[in-house]
């Protein structure tokens, strides 16, 4: 290179996540392309690049490198300082002593990348039809972790040791395979197999193929994949699909899909740009999205619903199984409900022998299960609803560095976190605690986490509710502990990933959590921050006759309704009919396991049901998503603002004359899509008029919404919209679940503030 007199040397240091992704044969490449010298290295404090040239060469490094940065980096900060020039002509990558390499965030599992694609259908490929072919770019990484430094020997390929030809692209610091982990290729790495419904091998040259011919001849397959087993059928059989329902227990509840191709999920289902990208993208989450009418599809798949979850294959093996006459299969979690989805192969065979037809196996183990993630679009942004493969353990990063936390949750759809400086580690879903398998998968997250993350938390936070099992297990340990309620941990959530510092208005929106005077709250309005709240407002509690088994039947909780505004005189309402009301009466009267509720998501289900919606339900909230389905996405003119009082100290949104409104529109005969646009218009309506009342009394403009109702996207977009209209600044989830899956986000934020004050 040129002499060094018009040699100017800078040293970038680079922080996020920017090791074990492929970022120093970036940095190699571009260096070398635009012809500079220097040195690259992966240190405790971040990647650390020393660059010499001209000054103009130097700029066009730096601007590169933030716009063309690998897939899986992300980058948070960039320093830049000036350094004497020295003598040198060439640039190399300095290898680093694992030890030193404190720094790396692991990066997420993530989608095959198109490289690797072309590779896989390439028939002069020393790859083609391999079903494990990865690189830096794409492939498992969180799942196959299982200690740190991020190096083979701590990960599930460590039973592989590298072939020549793979350990040449390894070390080769221009290769796309340079220091990727879980590099195989067909002489060295994993294999597939397939094996009858009790486990034994089948003798089969090709597995990928004859996989194919079964599932096209309508059987069961449970297949591993990357972050656990699915149970696939061919999605357009309809006697298929139907034997997987009987077999899953799962009778309504829709499946998730899985398309070949853009091509394919454009047939099935109404997809904007925005939600085009996101299927596309290298966290290839299922896509909640609008159905398409009269298509190839089973008619089981998503009985009575207009939305499909869709996604695309994700994995080499995925691409293969979809690559000949199947071109869309139902793929679901190897699981029933709620337990945790099935990963270790002999574990299969024991919960799902009897449930499927064959096993696809593979011998790459999973060390750390995770779910496919949800996400939806909602007024033009798309959310998670469910955070897992793809997305994590990569943290949220919040504004200021803090003191390391353990947030453990809340009970239903369980996610934890642990912090670290100003990262938060959200897990990934980790399911309902309710069950034993859950539980234990909770622990071993948390132990995992905490392990490869190297954190040692100074205080673990958990939910106010003293049933839960993540409080049971936080009170057990020896750190000290912070209690925040349910809803107060929604807010901080939403305040957290929002940044926001200053006290909000909080409309919280839920279906159950526990209240700080012991009754169970979820349709809250609190005031506050992360150091404290007031319950401002809520929805008038009301009897849930027999608790759970309410929330299964919703015509009971309608019931309670209509006893607490008409008493016993009823109205005559065909939802009653044939019903057996008096021992639902009696409860209440007596109040044998029968709370009071504020809850939201319970006045969704009674309005629901009374409306001619579902009485009893098949899966959890289906009455009110069917509600607002039937509504069309339309508010309507026509609304009724709820009464608002105040007997003490906080306001009461009550709910008599709205009772009284909505029985005497169904005795005119009113459709369910009128009752249920005039339900949401009337909601938002009051829900505006509160908050307008609640800035009057303490100043506040800033609104979030948090809770699991806010999944209602009539609900949610349209109080988005009424309420900037009447110039509130209005934060929402975007980074995590607005269900209680973002609730240990909260609950890092309030005990950080507790630590710190
Ligand atoms: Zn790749
Ligand atoms: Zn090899
Ligand atoms: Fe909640």
């Amino acid at each position: 290179m040129s002499d060094s007199h018009n040699q100017v040397r800078r040293r970038f240091t680079i922080n996020g996540i920017v090791q074990g992704v492929g970022f120093r044969p970036f940095i190699y490449n571009l260096a070398r392309e635009i012809g500079l010298t220097g040195t690259v290295a992966n240190t405790s404090v971040g990647v650390l690049i020393e660059i010499q040239g001209e000054s103009k060469q130097i700029q066009a490094f730096s601007s590169r490198t933030e716009a063309e940065a690998p897939p899986l980096s992300t980058i948070t900060s960039i320093k830049e300082e000036p350094i004497p020039a020295t003598e040198e002509n060439d640039f190399i990558i300095i290898s680093s002593e694992g030890a030193s390499e404190v720094a790396t965030l692991i990066s997420p599992d993530v989608a095959l990348c198109e490289d690797c694609r072309n590779e896989l259908f390439d028939p002069s490929n020393r790859r083609y039809g391999y079903p494990f072919i990865n690189c830096t770019n794409c492939g498992p990484r969180y799942t196959i972790i299982e200690n740190i430094p991020y190096d083979r020997p701590y990960t599930s390929m460590k039973h592989f040791p590298l072939c020549v030809d793979c350990q040449e692209e390894y070390d080769n610091p221009a290769d796309r395979r340079f220091h990727a982990q879980p590099n195989a290729c067909p002489v060295c790495g994993p294999h597939v197999w397939l094996s009858d419904d009790k486990g034994h091998a089948l003798d089969s040259k090709d597995s990928v193929k004859l996989a194919i011919d079964l599932l096209s001849g309508g059987k069961i397959l449970a297949i591993k994949g990357l972050g656990g087993f699915h149970l696939a059928v061919d999605a357009k059989n309809d006697a298929a699909v139907a034997r997987l329902r009987q077999a899953k227990g799962r009778d309504e509840k829709p499946f998730a899909l899985m398309v070949r191709d853009l091509d394919k999920a454009i047939r099935y289902c109404e997809l904007d740009e925005k939600e085009v990208q996101t299927l596309d993208s290298i966290q290839a989450p299922i896509l909640l999205a609008g159905q398409k009418k009269g298509t190839d599809l089973a008619v089981n798949i998503a009985p009575g619903s207009d939305r499909l979850g869709i996604m695309l294959p994700y994995t080499p093996l995925h691409h293969m199984l979809m690559s000949h006459s199947l071109d869309v299969l139902v793929m679901t979690s190897a699981n029933f409900s709620e337990e945790p989805i099935c990963i270790d192969n002999d574990e299969a065979v024991e919960r799902l022998s009897g449930m499927v037809d064959n096993f696809l196996f593979h011998d790459r183990d999973i060390y750390l299960r995770s779910d496919d993630s949800v996400v939806i679009k909602m007024d033009d942004t798309i959310r998670p609803i469910r955070r897992s493969r793809g997305y994590a353990p990569r943290p949220v990063f919040l504004k200021d560095e803090g003191p390391s936390i353990l947030a453990v949750g809340a009970e239903l759809k369980n996610t934890v976190a642990l912090s670290k400086d100003e990262k938060v580690f959200l897990s990934q879903h980790i399911g309902d605690l309710e069950n034993l398998e859950a539980f234990e998968f909770f622990k071993m997250t948390i132990e995992h986490i905490q392990r490869i993350f190297e954190i040692e938390p100074e205080l673990i936070v958990h939910d106010l509710h003293p049933e839960y099992l993540s409080t049971k297990w936080a009170k057990e340990q020896t750190l000290s502990l912070l209690g925040v309620q349910h809803h107060h941990a929604h807010l901080a959530s939403a305040m957290a990933e929002n940044d926001l510092n200053e006290p909000v208005i909080g409309i919280i929106m839920d279906g159950t959590g526990f209240g700080t005077d012991g009754t169970i709250w979820g349709g809250e309005f609190l005031v506050g921050d992360y150091a404290g709240f007031s319950r401002a407002a809520c929805i008038e509690p009301m009897v849930l006759p027999g608790g759970e088994a309410a929330i299964k039947a919703p015509w009971r909780t309608s019931l309670s309704y209509l006893y607490h505004t008409y008493g016993e005189t009823l109205p005559d309402i065909p939802m009653l009919e044939g019903k057996d009301i008096s021992p639902i009466l009696q409860m209440i009267d007596k109040r044998i396991n029968s709370p009071f509720t504020s809850s939201c998501g319970r006045l969704f289900d009674a309005v629901a049901a009374l409306s001619g919606g579902r009485r009893e339900i098949r899966y959890e909230a289906q009455a009110a998503i069917e509600f607002m389905q039937a509504a069309n996405n339309e508010l309507g003119k026509d609304r009724t603002a709820f009464d608002i009082t105040q007997p003490e100290n906080h306001y009461i949104i009550s709910v008599g004359h709205i009772m009284q409104e909505l029985v005497s529109r169904i005795d005119s005969g009113y459709s369910l899509a009128s009752l249920s646009q005039w339900f949401h218009h009337s909601l938002i309506t009051t829900f505006v008029k509160m908050t307008n009342r609640l800035s009057q009394n303490s100043g506040i403009n800033s609104v979030v919404l948090s809770g699991g109702v806010f999944q209602n996207m009539l609900l949610f977009e349209g109080l988005v919209n009424a309420l900037t209209k009447h110039n509130f600044v209005v934060y929402t989830h975007k980074q995590v679940p607005t269900n209680d899956g973002g609730i240990a986000l909260g609950q890092v934020a309030v005990g950080r503030n507790f630590l710190e004050n």
